[in-house]
C-alpha cells in the first residue's frame, strides 16, 4: 500500500506541472485558493523543461520550443515571469548567427545526397531552386491566385483548381511532407488531421518567418525559470516525483473519483492534465501518442550546422538535428550541443508527446471524454487530457479557459 496522501488542506490538486497546471495553479492561489501540484517527473515545467547542460550551453530536453501567440490576455499570463527576448528584432541577422531570425534551415529535400540546406518554412527561393527557368511564372501564377497573402498552407495549394500550384503541392507533399510526416508520426500523412501539416505555412515571398503573430518571444533564461516564477506563491505546494495515480482511482460504477479509496473531500477540485486513457486505465484500449528520443551530443567544434534547426525529412530514423547554442546565441567558444530526434511509439517508460489524431484515435478520445466529464469535482485539460497537438499559447488559453469556467 502507498503512504496516504492528505488533500483535504487543498481547493485544487493539481496533476502535471505543464503549462496547463501551472496556468491554473498560478491564477487559483491568486484568488486564495490553495494548490498542490503533483508532478511525476523529478522537475517542473513539463515538456517546456530546460536547463544548462555540461558544456555551460541552455538545453530545451523535450525538444524546440519558441513562444508565439497573438493574444494579449496569454501574453499578460507569462510576460511577468521572465526577461524575455523578442524574436522580430533579429529578423534579419546572417543565418547562422542566431536561428531566432526565423531563418531555420531545412535540409534540401530534392536530391538524394544532400547539399546546401534550404531555408525552412518554404519560400520562393525553394521555387527558385526546384524550378530554375520556370521559378518566376510558379511565382507569378500564386501571386495572382492568392492576392494579398503571403502565406498559404499545403491545403490551400491542392485545393486551388490551378495545375501548375497542384503540381507544386504535389512536389512539395512526395518530397517533404510525406517522409517527415510517416517518420514523424508512424502513420500514412492522409490518415493524420490535415491540420498537422498544416502547421508548416509555404511563404508566397522571400521571407523566413514561420509564425507571423504579434508577440514572439523566449525567455533569456529559460523556460523553466518562468515556471519556478509563476509556481512561486504562498497558496501553491509542489510534490515532484510522485505518481498521483498511486492515490487516484476513477470508480467508472459509481462516476466518482477515489482519492487513496475515498471519495475526494468536499471543496476539493482536482485538474488532471496527464493521458486520458492511462487515468482510466487504458479501459477502453490505449490511445496512440507518438514519443521521441533524443541523442544528445558534444562537438568539440565552434558551429554543428548552419541554424538552430535543420530537419531531415530522408534520413533514415531521425526528423532533425537542433544545436541548442543557436537558441538565444549563446556564448559557448569551440564546443557545442545538438540533439537529434527520432520519433518512436509512446511506451513503457517513454513520455506521449503528440496525440496521433486520426479518426479512429479522435473516436476513442471521445469515449474517454465522456467518462471523465461525468466525474464531479474533476476536470481534465491539456495537450494529453484533451488529446489535442496544442502549442503553447493554445495550452495557456486552455488553462484560462478553465479558470474562466471555474471562477
Ligand atoms: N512537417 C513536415 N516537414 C517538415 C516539417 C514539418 O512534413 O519539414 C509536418 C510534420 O507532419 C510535422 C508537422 O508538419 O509533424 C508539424 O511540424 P512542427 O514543426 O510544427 O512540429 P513540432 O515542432 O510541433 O514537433
Amino acid at each position: 500500500m502507498n503512504n496516504l496522501l492528505d488533500i483535504t488542506p487543498y481547493n485544487f490538486v493539481i496533476i502535471g506541472c505543464g503549462f496547463v497546471g501551472s496556468v491554473i495553479a498560478r491564477k487559483m492561489a491568486e484568488r486564495g485558493k490553495k494548490c498542490l501540484i503533483i508532478e511525476r517527473r523529478p522537475h517542473i515545467a513539463g515538456n517546456m523543461f530546460d536547463e544548462v547542460d555540461e558544456n555551460s550551453i541552455l538545453v530545451q530536453r523535450y525538444g524546440p520550443h519558441t513562444f508565439h501567440t497573438d493574444s494579449e490576455e496569454v501574453w499578460d499570463c507569462l510576460k511577468d515571469f521572465g526577461d524575455w527576448r523578442i524574436r522580430d528584432h533579429l529578423d534579419h541577422v546572417e543565418f547562422s548567427s542566431d536561428p531566432l531570425s526565423g531563418r531555420v534551415y531545412h535540409n534540401h529535400p530534392f536530391q538524394d545526397a544532400p547539399i546546401e540546406p534550404v531555408v525552412y518554412p518554404f519560400n520562393f527561393s525553394v521555387i527558385d531552386t526546384l524550378y530554375g527557368d520556370k521559378a518566376r511564372e510558379l511565382k507569378e501564377t500564386l501571386l495572382t491566385h492568392f492576392p494579398c497573402r503571403d502565406r498559404v498552407t499545403i491545403t490551400e495549394l491542392f485545393n486551388s483548381h490551378n495545375k501548375d500550384i497542384i503540381a507544386f503541392a504535389e512536389l512539395l507533399f512526395e518530397l517533404d511532407f510525406r517522409p517527415y510526416t510517416s517518420k514523424q508520426w508512424g502513420v500514412d500523412p492522409e490518415t493524420l488531421d490535415i491540420s498537422v501539416i498544416n502547421r508548416v505555412p509555404i511563404l508566397l515571398n522571400y521571407g523566413t518567418e514561420l509564425v507571423k503573430v504579434t508577440y514572439q518571444r523566449v525567455p533569456k533564461e529559460g523556460f523553466t525559470k518562468v515556471f519556478e516564477r509563476m509556481l512561486y506563491h504562498p497558496h501553491i505546494d509542489m510534490l515532484l516525483h510522485t505518481d498521483a495515480l498511486d492515490h487516484l482511482r476513477i470508480d467508472n460504477a459509481a462516476a466518482t473519483a477515489l482519492w487513496d479509496g475515498k471519495p475526494l473531500p468536499k471543496g476539493v477540485t482536482l485538474v488532471y492534465t496527464g493521458a486520458i486513457d492511462e487515468l482510466l486505465n487504458y479501459k477502453l484500449g490505449k490511445l496512440p501518442y507518438r514519443s521521441l528520443r533524443f541523442d544528445w551530443q558534444t562537438k568539440y567544434m565552434e558551429s554543428y550546422q548552419p541554424g538552430f534547426l535543420v530537419a531531415y525529412p530522408k534520413a533514415e530514423g531521425y526528423t532533425r538535428i537542433v544545436e541548442y547554442k543557436k537558441l538565444l546565441s549563446q556564448y559557448a567558444p569551440g564546443v557545442t550541443t545538438i540533439a537529434i530526434e527520432y520519433p518512436l511509439q509512446a511506451g513503457e517508460g517513454q513520455e506521449p508527446y503528440y496525440p496521433i489524431l486520426t479518426a479512429d484515435n479522435k473516436k476513442l478520445y471521445e469515449q474517454y471524454r465522456k467518462i471523465v466529464d461525468a466525474v464531479p469535482q474533476m476536470i481534465a485539460a491539456g495537450r494529453l487530457a484533451d488529446y489535442k497537438y496544442y502549442d503553447m499559447d493554445l495550452a495557456i488559453e486552455r488553462a484560462l479557459e478553465v479558470v474562466k469556467a471555474m471562477t
